[in-house]
């Protein structure tokens, strides 16, 4: 892409609004306009970060088996009312009544939607186990929406169902999700945590939340520093393989990490003191099992191998994708501007031309350019008239985690300026070799 055609409106100035550095760094980098109180348009910047999350949720979601599908976002109020949620959602819920006065709302999440597709088309449990997902805009009216994407009306939602025969398989399902969700966190360069939490509004016993620890947090948590050294790193997952995914469960649950709604102090102070942490954490997702809860209350059964009609278990699932980009800036900038992790940068290597109209200058960045191109490697060419200190500014702004520097006098010694966002550093060396390098 070369910025002279891309739209990019960076603003100078802090935007009083903000109260957060996400929050502040989205609205400078051009990725966001507020539409109105928690709804907000995506510009093309923000979109290419919030479609490259989407790719990784997508990715680990295939490798774990489960299916894709879309549902719409306005929903009737019917099926709410057999669940018994249109009462007891409260204020969060957007109602809508349609020209005939039917009542309708934007869906805050799908239970009720998913189950009464499951019903309608499943009824032996040759059928299960059956994993279904969709990322899709929800909707809740929260009472304070703020700091930008984090806490926003309208947001976007990756959410999942399962259904199953027995407790046990419901279990298998919670685990699978619990790994791809570790491995989609990591591949964001995020560290998540898995912490015991409350069920809240969607009923049953077992969740965790996963957070990611940050001073702006909206949650109080309580951890054993060890959590903080696992990684899922390269380590092959079999996702048919129960037994891997319960060890990896296990080596997760182990040590003790909670949300304040949950937090046991007595068994926390048994964890050596020096180890002993509390914080403030973001909550990017959740996992729930709650059983039979929506499939009593709406009819969901199959036909058991004994010819007997079941309720099948199940559980939700959710990570919350525009939040995602909130709490990625959140937990990697500096006080020049996001540093994008190489898994959801909006492109990979920035290239500024010091001396733009200089045929030598030109020449250069328009081969690096297409050999960065030529590898897949999504260049953004600043190609306008501009001065090199403003170059460099929006650059650091926006937060590429490469940037290589072009002029007529490091051409004269055959070099270029290769500058990692992340530590500052910068060398020079010819152009090919930047090349090989960044990719
Ligand atoms: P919170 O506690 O922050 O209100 P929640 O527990 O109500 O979130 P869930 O129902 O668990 O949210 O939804 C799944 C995920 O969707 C959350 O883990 C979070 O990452 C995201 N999410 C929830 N509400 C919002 C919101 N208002 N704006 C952006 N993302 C959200
Ligand atoms: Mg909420
Ligand atoms: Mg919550
Ligand atoms: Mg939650």
């Amino acid at each position: 892409m070369r910025l002279s055609r891309y739209f990019l409106p960076v603003l100078k100035e802090t935007p009083s609004e903000a109260q957060i550095v996400s929050h502040r760094l989205m609205l400078r980098a051009g990725m966001i306009k507020q539409a109105t109180a928690g709804i907000y348009s995506w510009l093309p910047l923000g979109y290419r970060v919030l479609r490259k999350i989407e790719n990784i949720v997508h990715e680990e979601q295939a490798r774990a088996g489960h299916l894709p599908m879309l549902m719409p976002t306005l929903q009737s109020a019917d099926l709410w009312r057999e669940s018994g949620r249109y009462d007891d959602y409260g204020q969060e819920m957007l109602r809508i009544t349609d020209r005939h006065g039917r009542d309708m709302l934007y869906g805050p999440t799908n239970e009720e939607l998913i189950t009464d597709i499951f019903r309608s088309n499943v009824s032996s449990y040759k059928d299960l186990p059956l994993t279904l997902y969709q990322i899709q805009w929800k909707f809740r009216d929260e009472i304070r929406p703020r700091f930008g994407v984090m806490r926003g009306r309208e947001f976007l939602m990756k959410d999942g169902y399962n259904f199953d025969l027995t407790k046990e398989d419901a279990m298998y399902a919670y685990d699978r999700h619990m790994v791809s969700y570790l491995r989609t966190y990591e591949r964001m360069g995020l560290k998540a945590i898995p912490m015991r939490a409350d069920s809240g509004p969607i009923g049953g016993d077992d969740t965790h939340e996963f957070l990611v620890l940050a001073e702006t947090g909206e949650s109080e948590v309580f951890y054993d520093a060890d959590i903080l050294n696992l990684t899922l790193g390269n380590r092959t997952v079999n996702y048919d393989d129960h037994a891997q995914c319960a060890d990896i469960v296990r080596e997760w649950t182990t040590p003790y990490a909670r949300t304040d709604e949950t937090h046991d102090a007595a068994l926390f102070d048994q964890i050596p003191e020096a180890r002993r942490r509390s914080s403030r954490g973001i909550e990017v997702g959740q996992i729930f099992y709650f059983g039979t809860k929506y499939s009593e209350a709406m009819g969901a059964t199959v036909q058991g191998p004994d010819g007997q009609a079941v309720p099948v278990h199940m559980g939700s699932h959710g990570i919350g994708v525009s939040r995602l980009l909130g709490a990625i800036i959140e937990a990697s900038h500096d006080d020049k501007g996001i540093i994008w992790p190489e898994g959801v940068t909006p492109f990979h290597c920035g290239i500024v031309n010091l001396k733009q109209g200089d045929e030598e200058a030109d020449g250069a960045c328009e081969t690096l350019y297409s050999a960065l191109t030529a590898l897949g490697l999504d260049p953004l060419y600043d190609d306008r008239n501009e001065r090199a200190g403003g170059k460099f500014a929006t650059m650091d702004l926006i937060g590429l985690p490469w940037r290589i520097t072009v002029g007529p006098r490091g051409l004269k010694n055959g070099v270029v300026e290769l500058t990692c966002r992340r530590t500052g550093e910068s060398e020079e060396l010819p152009p090919q070799e930047a090349v090989k390098r960044v990719a």
